[in-house]
């Protein structure tokens, strides 16, 4: 490897040291890094790589609000302002009681590869608070918003920071969120945030972008494989608008998902979450209950797993690890190549350690597919809400699906692309973080120094 890349690692090791998951994502984008490095000694000379890993600005805030009992709390709130080398800041807002700085950065650096890599003029950014929206009523969810957006609202705008959901941060968060912000402001400013509802700005497909798009990511590594998506069986993970949109678009397709998880174990329902009936059932179980998915089991008459994983099914055909970092470690991955899966697609954040990652990526017949592509699909649809607001357009479902579709397939094939060019071969993880990586470094030096 080469010794800039090293000794830029080596800074990151010791300057975060108490923020792992951030060094964490550094050194699984780094390591794909080097045939680039080694090509293009002007990184080195305008020492981009360090740049790179330093976000342009991050903040912390205080959000205090008061609980229907008359109780004051106080929260910690933060945005991290990775890079707007190719647009405005963009990336979601996490609402979990772990969030800390490690987790915004490591958030943060990837949105940065994973917005460039939809082709858009989008920056990265991610931001949030350690408030933990279980258990919350709906005033008390709207106050704790309002007390958000107030402490944000003026290091955000259209071309500035666009703001969207992330966990903990729905539909109903965007919209008490987007209301502070236009009260405040007393302007429409294109929006400011997108998953808004469709009735005020919200693009059509954005509560299932991310879902579908990770299915068509997916059809397109079967299509590269002489393979087709019908029949197949997924097992993922989570039961949110992310599992979701696959276990839907997976329906729309001929393939099903027969296992998902939530934090109290996981379903195996081998007939698929396929009918409207149970799509519907998994929307308002999220809705009511995001702590357990047993009442799917009971309510359809299937095996409920307490306190497991669904990783290591043999009668499944691909894993998509949806639910959230670190799912998925060493014992999950060898377990997974055990029960002789072929596909793993990543589709939350950094679902895999880097151990697991490496061990999966090394697993001679499985083909690897990173998150910052799979999962991207979101955050596209969400630049296009951008579009459509600044436009004052409503596009069609039928449109923003095409766009997603077609940005799935390019997503894909910039990869493939990128690892070729590098002699990588048909490898993924490379290919979308060298793709990812060498949009945005390109930009940064033709802005000089900054
Ligand atoms: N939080 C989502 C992500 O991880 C969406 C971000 C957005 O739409 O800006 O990409």
């Amino acid at each position: 490897m080469s010794a800039y890349l090293n000794s830029v690692l080596d800074y990151v090791r010791k300057t975060h040291g108490d923020e792992p998951e951030f060094v964490q994502t550094v050194e699984e984008v780094f390591s794909s890094l080097k045939p680039v490095i080694d090509k293009h000694p002007e990184y080195e000379k305008v020492d981009l790589l360090k740049r790179m890993v330093e976000p342009e600005r991050m903040f912390t805030f205080r959000v205090v609000w008061m609980d229907d009992e008359g109780q004051w709390h106080t929260n910690r709130g933060f945005r991290c302002q990775f890079n707007g080398a190719i647009g405005p800041y963009k990336g979601g807002l996490r609402f979990q009681s772990n969030v800390y700085s490690g987790i915004i950065k490591f958030l943060g650096f990837e949105q940065t590869f994973k917005n460039s890599l939809t082709g858009l003029p989008i920056g990265g950014a991610k931001g949030g608070s350690d408030f933990d929206p279980a258990g919350k009523s709906d005033a008390e969810i709207m106050r704790f918003c309002q007390a958000f957006m107030t402490a944000l609202y003026r290091y955000i705008g259209p071309d500035t920071d666009v703001p969207a959901g992330d966990m903990g941060v729905g539909g109903r968060e965007i919209g008490y969120l987007f209301g502070q912000y236009r009260r405040i402001k007393g302007t429409w400013e294109n929006g400011v945030l997108t998953g808004k509802g469709v009735q005020y700005g919200g693009s059509l497909i954005r509560p299932e972008a991310t879902g579908y798009g990770a299915v068509y990511y997916l059809c397109e590594v079967l299509k590269h494989e002489n393979d087709t998506i019908e029949g197949k069986k997924i097992a993922t993970s989570g039961y949110g608008n992310v599992a979701w949109g696959i276990m839907k678009k997976a329906a729309h397709l001929g393939a099903k998902v027969t296992y998902f998880s939530g934090p109290d174990g996981y379903v195996h329902d081998p007939d698929g979450v396929i009918t409207d009936e149970k799509l519907d059932f998994i929307l308002q179980m999220r809705a009511t209950d995001p702590m357990h998915c047993k009442p799917y089991a009971d309510k359809f008459g299937c095996e409920f797993v307490p306190n497991a994983k669904p990783w290591g099914a043999k009668d499944v055909d691909i894993c998509m690890p949806a639910a959230m970092q670190n799912d998925v470690d060493i014992n999950s991955a060898k377990k997974i190549a055990e029960a002789g899966i072929k596909y793993y697609l990543e589709v939350a954040n950094m679902p895999t350690t880097n151990e697991a990652l490496n061990f999966l990526r090394g697993c001679e017949n499985i083909i690897v597919a990173p998150s910052k592509a799979v999962n991207a699909g979101g955050v596209g649809v969400s630049a296009l809400e951008m579009s459509q607001n600044s436009e004052r357009l409503v596009w069609t479902e039928e449109e923003v699906d095409e766009h997603l579709r077609n940005m799935m397939i390019s997503i894909h094939d910039s990869s493939v692309k990128a690892a070729e060019e590098y002699g990588l071969g048909y490898d993924l993880v490379d290919g979308a973080n060298i793709a990812g990586f060498t949009k945005v470094a390109q930009a940064m030096i033709d802005q000089g120094c900054f």
